[in-house]
């Protein structure tokens, strides 16, 4: 029998202590840059690839508010993240609009600087249909830019993916807000999974050339435990891409930042960008500098993490100080191997043992 051999267990990190501003780099000498904050595991919608109602039915036990990071424990993590080379928070979740008073949050964190004193990069990621009530706030809070989900222009089939029978108008609506809110440039993401959506691709792509929004097409991926993922349901990047070229010709652009996870392409008769997140097909983990913060106070490394390090212990004891929880968080960082997506097909026993393990849910640490 082949002897698996697990991955250095996340776990298993030390406190490194570093001086506030020095940025931090994993074990593949990764920086850390992205932070995205879960801020609550609950969520309007029941889209079949993240929280299907056979898991996330009646029955299903949510976070107690007790276990919640509050708005302070946030900001005060989100500070020490920041003194070790984050430069971008997207507030997430679950659908973050869930949360009370969430414009009080964004305050905060739109009140952060970093080392150089300059503001973060500010965005959320969210479903829309509590847009409409909340853009207004949201940015007058200090939110800069919203990513809205959306997977389908065919009511039809939108209803179906959500499952909670919300139509598209109420979305449509929503990124009206968020448009008027001035919260741009708006992104529009769209999961596609083979024989759901894959012929929303020009429909979509029709409806937010020319408006200024970028849409972004993303592969069904294997998140969680929950969605019956299979390779075969993923419809590559590349093939969406030659679909919508034959329609409408594209042309590559550069990568805006270093990490970026989607591949850039502008129309050639000027209608836009569109982009392409190949998660699956093209993995992007050499570049990953992303963490995850769990609306429990978990740090997660990578999506597909199965155990988060529990920062809420130390925000919670009364006794350590921001530079200790830094080094905590540095010294997770600093061990970090994680590269799951680049792993997932692999024939070795650290894939074997990658693809076997229970992963938490999306909707728990936040896409
Ligand atoms: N509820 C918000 C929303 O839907 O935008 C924020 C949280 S949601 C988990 C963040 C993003 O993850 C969404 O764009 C969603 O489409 C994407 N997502 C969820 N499950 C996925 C999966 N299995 N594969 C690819 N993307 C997924
Ligand atoms: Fe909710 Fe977003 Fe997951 Fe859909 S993708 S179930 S909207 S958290
Ligand atoms: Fe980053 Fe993990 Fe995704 Fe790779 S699989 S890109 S390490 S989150």
């Amino acid at each position: 029998m082949t002897e698996v051999r697990i991955p250095l267990h996340q776990l298993r990190s030390r406190p490194l202590t570093v001086p506030e501003g020095a940025a931090v780099q994993d074990a593949l000498q990764r920086p850390l840059r992205d932070l995205r904050i879960s801020v609550t595991d609950r969520c309007n919608f029941r889209c079949t690839y993240c929280m299907p109602k056979s898991v996330f039915g009646p029955g299903h036990r949510f976070l107690p508010q007790a276990d919640l990071l509050s708005f302070e424990e946030i900001t005060r993590t989100a500070r020490a993240f920041v003194g070790l080379g984050v430069r971008k928070l997207r507030i997430t979740g679950g659908e973050p609009l869930l949360r009370r008073e969430l414009p009080t949050l964004v305050r905060q964190l739109a009140g952060l600087r970093t080392p150089e004193g300059l503001p973060l990069d500010l965005t959320l990621t969210t479903n829309g249909t509590l847009l409409r009530q909340h853009a207004a706030a949201l940015a007058e809070a200090g939110l800069q830019r919203v990513s809205v989900s959306l997977d389908a222009m065919d009511d039809a089939v939108f209803r179906r993916m959500n499952d909670m029978d919300v139509g598209v108008a109420e979305v449509l609506e929503g990124i009206a807000a968020a448009q008027q809110a001035g919260l741009g440039p708006i992104k529009v993401n769209a999961v596609v999974q083979r024989g759901v959506n894959e012929q929303e691709l020009l429909p979509l792509a029709r409806h937010f050339r020319h408006r200024g929004i970028v849409l972004r097409f993303i592969e069904f991926m294997d998140v969680g435990a929950s969605n019956g993922w299979r390779l075969d349901d993923v419809v590559p990047s590349a093939v969406l891409r030659e679909r919508l070229h034959a329609a409408h010709p594209l042309h590559a652009l550069d990568p805006s930042e270093p990490g970026e996870t989607a591949e850039r392409w502008a129309y050639d008769d000027g209608a836009g960008e569109v982009g392409f997140i190949s998660s699956v097909s093209q993995a992007f983990c050499g570049q990953c500098n992303r963490a995850r913060l769990s609306t429990d106070g978990r740090l997660f490394t990578c999506l597909f993490g199965h155990q988060g390090l529990d920062l809420r212990r130390w925000l919670r004891d009364g006794q350590t100080d921001d530079a200790t929880l830094r080094a905590h968080i540095a010294g997770h960082w600093a061990q970090r191997s994680d590269r799951y997506s680049a792993l997932r097909l692999a024939d070795t026993p650290e894939a074997e043992w990658l693809r076997a393990t229970q992963r938490v849910e999306m909707s728990y640490i936040g896409g």
